[in-house]
């Protein structure tokens, strides 16, 4: 099976065939940094994490550059409001991105390039734009001049005829045509600025992507990814002046995420139902919220509200307690090395449900089917738990192989037998409960040893008395 990716270029999912042989190259446009990020935002950072994690696993060699916004109107403002410099306001929400991105186990890119230390190589791309004749300067601005290029509108499939001029194309009466955009801004009074042959300004949005993905994955890479609605104007943008300069095919796959609404409505600062990552990490266990990021499949729209998230803390719950308890019985040595036919059985249903897994994900990273997957090897691996004898040894291990490999490896979930959380009971103290509780028996003190079953319980551990002694159970 080889994995498939739906292309917004070609509409239609592609059978993912890189480049070359030795490396694939993902760009995924980043933030803004002037605030923290919200739920909405992160599905993208996510997503295309995963498809990094999914690419590595299948022994791909992956190069992934996100960039950060650090110049535009939201962090002059921003600045402005708050009385620091531009560049402190950036570094500040750079340094909140990064937090957020590790609660959610957001692996790292490789390169995080700024838009303003590539001030020069903008210029230089600009120049290069203006050698053959795409662009045209007016008052210190320069505008790219889309009649020239002859495939504007390839990926957003839409005829420049038929639009009307809404509100995402600024209206420029110095504009030959309505949907040519501004490469370099010409600074205002008081905003902070680089000199240039066009006199002093700041680059425009578009331009530090189309930039910064050559200088690091080449004129033409494999995969370019976001949010849906920067598909027009944005990467039709980065298209244009790319292929204008090089002449050559940009990214060959365009991946683009669906929207996020907040209790079937639409996130706004007007609503005030912005929620963001900070505040939903106060709540939740990252791979909580990462695993309700991933219960939709990422074109679809995903909708959040508590019963959605409160399921997603269930199903993790599911699975930390399995994990914990087979972990328990590989620590207590109470397993047996022999094959029975019940162990033979979940070892078959094991490899099915990887198989399983991998269709899901080769089938353009089809999440909510893949963690669909780890809940029935739960439900199978419970069920052989609870039947009677010991279990084999390395029946137990190849269930957390799984988990290991696919859950963590490939979704990014951390159980909680690895990270435990904040007011959880440790292991340790488990231990000691027991060890208290054993003491209490044998000096028939019945009414401790039932005091601490109680308290051990109502933290959602049962004790179970076999031949073995006492092991406790999660559940
Ligand atoms: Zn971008």
């Amino acid at each position: 099976m080889s994995l498939k990716l739906y292309n917004t270029l070609s509409r239609r999912k592609e059978t993912f065939v890189p480049l070359n042989d030795k490396q694939v190259g993902i760009y995924v446009c980043g933030p803004t940094v002037y605030n923290f990020f919200h739920i909405g935002n992160a599905r993208p950072f996510l997503i295309f994490e995963v498809l990094r994690r999914y690419l590595e696993f299948k022994k791909y060699k992956v190069k992934y550059v996100t960039n950060f916004t650090d110049i535009d109107d939201k962090v002059i403002n921003k600045a402005n409001e708050m009385g620091l410099l531009f560049s402190e306001v950036a570094d500040k929400y750079i340094r909140e991105y990064f937090q957020d991105a590790d609660c959610l186990n957001i692996g790292r890119a490789d390169v995080y390039p700024r838009a303003t230390e590539h001030i020069s190589d903008i210029i230089k791309f600009i120049q290069g734009l203006e050698r053959k004749g795409y662009t045209y300067a007016v008052d210190g601005d320069v505008f790219f001049d889309v009649n020239q290029f002859k495939d504007y509108g390839k990926l957003s499939k839409q005829n420049l005829d038929e639009i009307k001029v809404g509100a995402r194309i600024e209206l420029d009466e110095r504009k030959r045509n309505p949907y040519d955009f501004v490469l370099w801004k010409k600074a205002k009074a008081g905003e902070p600025f680089w000199n240039s042959p066009w006199g002093e300004g700041r680059p425009g949005w578009h331009i530090e992507c189309s930039v910064m993905s050559e200088k690091y994955l080449g004129e033409s890479f494999d995969i370019h990814a976001g949010g849906s609605d920067l598909v027009f104007p944005h990467h039709e943008n980065e298209i244009a002046q790319s292929e204008a300069l090089s002449g050559k095919q940009f990214a060959k796959y365009w991946l683009h995420n669906g929207f996020l609404k907040i209790e079937n409505q639409k996130m706004s600062k007007s609503l005030g139902n912005i929620l963001t990552v900070r505040d939903l990490c106060k709540r939740y266990q990252g791979s909580v919220i990462r695993h309700f990021l991933l219960s939709a499949h990422y074109r679809s729209p995903l909708n959040y509200s508590i019963e959605q998230i409160e399921q997603s803390k269930n199903s993790m719950e599911t699975l930390n307690n399995l994990i914990y308890n087979i972990h328990f019985l590989l620590q207590q040595n109470d397993f047996s090395l022999e094959i029975d036919s019940e162990s033979e059985g979940l070892l078959l249903k094991n490899e099915e449900i990887i198989k399983n897994f991998i269709q899901a994900m080769d089938d353009d990273l089809n999440t909510p089917v893949a963690l669909s997957t780890l809940f029935l090897l739960a439900k199978e691996t419970n069920r052989y738990l609870s039947s009677k004898g010991l279990k084999n040894k390395d029946v137990l291990q190849s269930v957390l192989d799984f988990y290991d490999q696919y859950g963590d490896g490939v979704l990014g979930l951390k159980y909680l037998s690895e990270t435990q959380e904040q007011g959880q009971i440790s292991e340790k103290e488990i231990q000691e409960m027991i060890r208290k509780r054993e003491v209490a028996r044998e000096n028939k003190d019945w009414k401790t040893a039932d005091e601490i079953r109680q308290q051990l319980k109502e933290k959602g551990i049962i004790l179970e008395d076999t031949a073995k002694g006492v092991r406790p159970k999660k559940v």
